[in-house]
């Protein structure tokens, strides 16, 4: 009987939210995840479903459009659109990323501010969701061209933030320079130094480790999926996508726990080094990437082991733990059935929804450990949490400091996903973990907040 009515939950949410928010296919499939873990608890629940509890997390409080004009190098005119989706303030002020990529769409934002809510609540920090970003697409842009552009997008969006109110940070194609552009527009307008973006610079305001949090929290994370079996990365061939900002630092962790990292990628194909991505070549990557700006088909012309295969995805190398650390749905049914046949035994990921609905279900039918993003990598967005506080207290922690609250941080994600994820068989579901714990904090709150 619950099932039925569980199911029956399922659809006509689902109905409702196509119909609201059609062709928005990525925050339907991010909606999706969350209400089939759910409903079952929903149902049996009077207050959540009279005061519609869920319906309401999934329409955000407020969807922010503008534009965004900026002259390049040779004086032309460029326009981009800018974003920002505060999703949700029930339990603090709106947080999370902004992404500079030309595929950036309101579906794609939106499903990026949907998972934040939850992942947010996760963290035990008091933070709201949101999401924002542009179809401004840095690479190949001048340092001058991404200054023009984040000041532009910083004029109009300075309005509709503040440390109190909604605090973004980095994502897909903003990184450091590009925080650094937006805060100091910031600061000029509003003529006030506040932790309103985190992300920043250590000398101003930043926090230690924030740059390392996602990679870092992915393989702690892991470590404690890996630990419920009495295993480590000890000694794993571990394969990873990307080769930004949370590819760059879960190597750096894997490699640290005795692994070794042997993919990284971008859009362009991936590159396979037998011997490992050593902290040597790890060292290249970060200048590669970072000051060069230049594609990962070099690793393979500077290290003669190492092979590039363009256009391809790393999911067929074999390996016993998978990264998915690059982007949404990129790791799919086929890839996933690759993966459980090579002996892969854990896939942690370190971006938001890598895997697609029917990767997921290969990996949880094989009952391999699994973990979703919005469990795995929110130590990115906990260590902005940090450095939120470290702003407010007007003091800066030791690199041990933020490392150790990281780590007490993605153990305390774990074990909520244990608490609500573990099935009869003893399996644990950590979609389901990570979706009714990070549900309950923010619907508690919703119903002592009222109709709002
Ligand atoms: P970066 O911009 O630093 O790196 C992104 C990497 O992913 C690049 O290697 C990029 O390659 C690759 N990539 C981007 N789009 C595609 C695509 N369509 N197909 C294949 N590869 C692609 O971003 P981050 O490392 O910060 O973010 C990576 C993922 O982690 C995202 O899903 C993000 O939402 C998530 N995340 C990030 C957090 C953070 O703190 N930065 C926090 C939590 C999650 P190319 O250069 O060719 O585009």
């Amino acid at each position: 009987m619950a099932n039925k009515q569980a199911e029956q939950y399922i659809k006509e949410f689902m109905d409702n939210i196509i119909a609201k928010n059609p062709n928005e296919k990525e925050f339907h499939q991010a909606v999706y995840e969350v209400v089939e873990s759910l409903a079952p608890y929903i149902v049996e629940n009077s207050a959540l479903m009279k005061m519609k509890v869920l319906e309401r997390i999934a329409e955000p409080e407020r969807v922010i459009m503008f534009r965004v004009p900026w002259v390049d190098d040779k004086g032309e005119i460029q326009i981009n659109k800018g974003y920002r989706v505060q999703m949700n303030s029930a339990i603090g002020p709106y947080k999370g990323g902004l992404r500079f990529h030309s595929s950036v769409n309101l579906s794609i934002l939106k499903f990026l501010a949907f998972e934040q809510v939850f992942k947010n609540s996760l963290t035990t920090l008091p933070m709201g969701g949101g999401k924002g970003g542009s179809d401004f697409n840095p690479k190949g842009k001048s340092d001058n061209e991404v200054m023009r552009f984040c000041q532009s997008f910083m004029t109009e969006f300075q309005r509709h933030i503040g440390q109190d109110t909604d605090v973004p940070a980095g994502d897909i194609g903003v990184g450091g320079r590009e925080i650094g552009f937006m805060y100091g527009q910031y600061k000029r307008l509003r003529n006030e130094f506040t932790g309103t973006l985190t992300g920043k610079g250590l000398g101003w305001g930043g926090s230690p480790l924030r740059p390392e949090a996602t990679g870092y929290g992915t393989c702690y994370f892991a470590q404690e999926m890996l630990a419920t079996k009495g295993d480590s990365f000890a000694g794993k061939v571990v394969t990873i996508s990307g080769s930004g900002n949370v590819a760059q630092y879960a190597t750096e962790k894997a490699t640290q726990l005795g692994a070794k990292v042997v993919t990284l990628s971008d859009s362009a194909g991936y590159i396979y080094d037998p011997d490992g991505i050593d902290a040597d070549k790890l060292a290249y990557v970060f200048e590669l990437k970072n000051v060069l700006r230049g594609r990962i088909k070099e690793y393979a012309d500077r290290y003669p082991n190492a092979k590039y295969f363009p256009g391809e995805r790393p999911w067929d190398v074999k390996c016993d733990i998978a990264l998915p650390c690059a982007t949404q749905n990129e790791l799919n049914e086929e890839e996933a059935k690759t993966l459980v046949a090579n002996g892969c035994i854990c896939v942690a990921e370190g971006a938001n929804m890598p895997s697609t609905p029917e990767a997921i279900a290969v990996f949880q039918n094989a009952k391999i450990l699994y973990a979703p993003g919005k469990a795995s990598n929110a130590g990115g967005v906990a260590t902005s949490g940090l450095e939120m506080t470290q702003n407010s207290i007007r003091l800066s922690w030791t690199p041990d400091e933020v490392d150790a609250k990281l780590n007490s941080i993605m153990k305390d994600i774990h074990a909520a996903c244990i608490k609500y994820g573990t099935e009869a068989d003893g399996y644990v579901n950590y979609v389901k973990g990570a979706n009714i714990a990070g549900f309950l904090k923010v619907a508690n709150a919703m119903l002592a907040q009222g109709c709002v």
